[in-house]
C-alpha cells in the first residue's frame, strides 16, 4: 500500500523527507529580501518582534490597554477625530469589504470611480451586493476626472455613495480627492476612499474633506505584514449604519457589532488577531516617533531620487508629474528586456523584488514601491545600481553610472 508522504519533493522552501512512517519538515528559514513592489513591504524588525510577544486572552486588561493606545496612534496617523477608528480583521480588501458592506443597503445605486485594478475591484464587490454599480472610468495610467463624476452625479442624484481608490497601486496614481468629495457632499452621497497605498505615506486628508468611510492595509506604508485594515468612519457614514433598514450582509464585517468589542461595551464579537495587533500597534508607534509630515516627506524626497535615477538610464515614466504617488513609481523597462527573466535576475542575484505591469500595462511596465521603512537612500541607490548590472548583463544599453549620480544629486540638493 503505498503510504502517504512517501514522495520526497521540494516545494519553494519547504522540504518534505519522508523517514519510513513520519516525515519531517525542514524549517522554512525564507532568506531576507527586500520587498520594492506593490506589496507587501518589509516590516520593520521592531514590528516583527512586537508579534511574537505573549499572546493575551482578547477581554485581557492589558490587551484592552494596547487596543485604546492602538485606535488613538490610528487617529493621528488617519489625522482623524473619529471615534470609530479600529482594525479590521484581514487584508486590505477586508477593509474594502466592511466600507462597501456597512455604507450601502440592498437595492441602492453606487458610483464607483475606476482607474485601475482596485477601482475594478470595489465595482466587483459592490456588483455582488444587490447594488447598481454606476461606473467612472478613467483610462489607464490616469486619474478620474471630477467632470465625469460630476456627469454621474447629476445622471443619478439618488445613488448614495461615490467609491474612489486614493493611491491607485496598479497604475501609480495619485488621486486628487478634494472636488469629487465636496461633489459627493453637496449631493447628499457618502464618499468611500480606497487608502490602502497612501496611508502612512503621505496625507489621507480625512477630516480636512470630511471623508466618510476610509480603509487601508497594514502591509503597504504602515510597514507591517498583511492581516489587518485599519479603517475610519466618519458621523455621516455612522449615523447610516445607526439608522440602516436592513442588517448589514456580512455579519463578520457589520461594523455595528465590531463596534460594541473596540468601545467601551468590550462585546465579544470575533477574537481579534491578538498578535496582529501587537504588529501594528508597533508599527503606529513608529510612525508617530518619526512624526506624519517627516515621514511624507521622505517619501517624496526618495521617490525624487528613484526618478531622476530611472530616468538618467534612459527609461520613462508612466504618470505625469502632478499625479506620481511617492510610495508606488510606474516605469516602462526598456525595449528588449524581457519582463520576468529581468526581474527574476533582480531577485535571485540581489534579493529585490519589484512588481510586474498589469492589465494594460502588463509585459511593458514595472511598479516599483518605497513603501514606510523601504522609503530609504540606501534602497534607492542599491536598487539603482542593481538594475544597471541586470539591464546592461541582458542587452540593454545603460549610460554607466548615469543612475547612481543623478540620485545622488538628487539628495545632496535636499
Ligand atoms: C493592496 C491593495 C488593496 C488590497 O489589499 P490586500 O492587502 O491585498 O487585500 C486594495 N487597494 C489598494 C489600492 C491596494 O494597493
Amino acid at each position: 500500500m503505498k503510504k502517504p508522504f512517501s514522495r520526497k519533493y521540494d516545494k519553494g522552501n519547504i522540504e518534505v523527507v519522508t523517514k519510513g512512517d513520519t516525515h519531517h519538515m525542514k524549517p522554512r528559514n525564507p532568506k531576507h529580501k527586500l520587498l520594492l513592489g506593490p506589496g507587501p513591504s518589509n516590516p520593520d524588525p521592531r514590528v516583527l518582534r512586537a508579534m511574537s510577544e505573549p499572546t493575551l486572552g482578547h477581554l485581557d486588561p492589558d490587551f484592552v490597554a494596547i487596543m485604546d493606545e492602538t485606535t488613538e496612534l490610528l487617529r493621528y496617523v488617519f489625522g482623524t477625530e473619529n471615534e470609530l477608528t479600529i482594525p479590521i480583521s484581514g487584508t486590505g480588501s477586508a477593509g474594502m469589504e466592511t466600507a462597501l458592506v456597512n455604507s450601502l443597503e440592498p437595492g441602492d445605486k453606487a458610483i464607483i470611480c475606476i482607474a485601475g485594478v482596485f477601482g475594478e475591484r470595489m465595482a466587483d464587490l459592490a456588483g455582488r451586493m444587490d447594488v447598481e454599480v454606476i461606473r467612472v472610468d478613467a483610462p489607464w495610467g490616469k486619474p478620474v476626472d471630477p467632470e465625469d463624476v460630476r456627469l454621474a452625479v447629476k445622471q443619478h442624484p439618488d445613488a448614495k455613495i461615490v467609491a474612489i481608490v486614493h493611491a491607485e497601486t496598479s497604475t501609480g496614481v495619485l488621486q486628487p480627492l478634494e472636488e469629487i468629495a465636496q461633489l459627493a457632499h453637496e449631493n447628499g452621497m457618502r464618499i468611500v476612499v480606497d487608502a490602502v497605498t497612501s496611508l502612512g505615506g503621505m496625507e489621507v486628508p480625512v477630516d480636512r474633506l470630511g471623508l466618510d468611510f476610509v480603509f487601508s492595509g497594514t502591509q503597504k506604508c504602515l510597514s507591517c505584514p498583511p492581516g489587518l485594515a485599519p479603517i475610519t468612519v466618519g458621523e455621516r457614514a455612522l449615523e447610516f449604519i445607526r439608522n440602516r433598514k436592513t442588517k448589514c450582509p456580512s455579519w463578520y464585517l457589520d461594523l455595528s457589532m465590531i463596534s460594541r468589542y473596540w468601545g467601551g461595551e468590550r462585546f465579544y464579537h470575533h477574537t481579534a488577531p491578538i498578535n496582529m495587533i501587537y504588529a501594528l500597534n508597533e508599527s503606529l508607534r513608529i510612525i508617530k516617533e518619526e512624526g506624519l509630515e517627516a515621514r511624507w516627506a521622505r517619501h517624496k524626497l526618495n521617490q525624487k531620487a528613484l526618478i531622476a535615477g530611472l530616468e538618467a538610464m534612459g527609461m520613462k515614466l508612466v504618470v505625469d508629474p502632478e499625479y506620481r504617488l511617492p510610495s508606488l513609481t510606474t516605469v516602462y523597462f526598456p525595449e528588449g528586456i524581457e519582463d520576468v527573466p529581468a526581474r527574476m535576475k533582480l531577485l535571485n542575484e540581489f534579493g529585490i523584488e519589484i512588481g510586474a505591469g498589469l492589465g494594460d500595462f502588463k509585459g511593458r511596465v514595472w511598479r516599483i514601491g518605497l513603501m514606510g521603512t523601504n522609503s530609504t537612500k540606501p534602497n534607492v541607490l542599491f536598487l539603482l545600481a542593481a538594475l544597471e548590472d541586470v539591464l546592461v548583463s541582458m542587452g540593454a544599453r545603460v549610460p554607466q553610472g548615469a543612475g547612481l549620480q543623478a540620485a545622488s544629486e538628487v539628495y545632496r540638493g535636499a
